[in-house]
């Protein structure tokens, strides 16, 4: 059966530097904690166990002292930052560049609307690592929505300020977008536009992905997606080709490669999310092909 890998699908950049920060700081033999799992593929987070990196819980952050610790690419809010500074933790942060860079768009976004009473809202999944980092950053004015089912929690008589957790759907995000407006319109019609202010803050290393995954699932018989459970975007991206190719499969590991899936099909496509490691789709590529 011919086999393809689908080109875009691997690491995202954010990613990749913090394993490749992570990697270097491990080659100096200290142990280094990670707060959270580096990257949602257990698989991968099993790999730089073995070199000595040792994820750990908050509550464990607590109570550590005088060591060092990473924070991964998702961020972490400015109370990681004063805890570490409080115990003597040197902070070795791999936090995403564009993490970083929304992190302080809304800390100044927040700081500028204080005034005017803005509310900062935060589309994205609740007790996401990315999501805490920004609800954090936004302070006592942010908001968290993770639906319509939430939108009831902002005042549409006051300005709002609204920004997406990265690795959210764009068609989604625009969905909330255009209803939070459609609100504001209802409750003042004659300044919807200036109280509404939408920032495009969906990362373009995952917006990017989703018309290439639509045309490599049509092109192909059977797609195998790659991806740890708890990956956001890897749910997200393999909702794209499930809805484009019903005989897309879902898997987080190799064993759960299922040969009956394959009946009658001359080709397979081999995707995955932004936090699968290229290694890992290439192995998998490989067990398809000598199916
Ligand atoms: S998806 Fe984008 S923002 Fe998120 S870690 Fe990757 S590069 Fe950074």
């Amino acid at each position: 059966m011919k086999v393809d890998i689908e080109q875009s699908s691997g690491f995202c950049f954010g990613v990749e530097n913090a394993v490749a920060i992570a990697e270097d700081a491990l080659r100096e033999g200290e142990t280094i904690y990670c707060l959270g799992e580096i990257v949602h593929n257990d698989i991968e987070v099993a790999r730089l166990t073995g070199l000595g990196l040792r994820p750990i819980t908050y509550e464990e952050f607590e109570n550590l002292h005088d060591c060092k610790v990473l924070i991964r690419a998702h961020g972490e809010p400015p109370s990681t930052y004063a805890r570490a500074r409080e115990n003597n933790i040197t902070i070795i942060d791999a936090t995403c560049p564009i993490v970083h860079s929304m992190q302080k768009k809304i800390q100044k976004v927040a700081e500028l609307s204080r005034e005017e009473n803005g509310q900062i809202v935060i589309y994205g999944k609740e007790g996401h690592a990315e999501v805490i980092g920004l609800i954090g950053a936004a302070g006592p004015r942010g908001i968290l929505v993770t639906g319509r089912g939430d939108l009831h929690r902002i005042d549409y008589t006051r300005p709002v300020f609204l920004f997406s957790q990265t690795t959210k759907s764009k068609e989604q995000y625009e969905v909330v977008a255009e209803i939070i407006r459609l609100n504001m319109e209802k409750v003042s019609p004659d300044h919807s536009s200036t109280l509404l202010k939408v920032h495009n803050t969906i990362c373009g290393q995952v917006s990017g992905r989703e018309p290439k995954l639509r045309e490599f699932a049509t092109r192909h018989d059977v797609i195998i997606f790659v991806s740890g459970r708890n990956s956001s975007n890897g749910r997200m991206l393999f909702e794209v080709c499930l809805k484009v190719n019903s005989r897309s499969h879902f898997i987080s590991s190799p064993d759960e490669l299922n040969k009956e899936w394959f009946c009658g099909a001359s080709n397979a496509g081999v995707c995955g999310a932004t936090s699968t490691p290229r290694w890992l789709i290439q192995e998998v590529a490989e067990l398809v092909a000598a199916i």
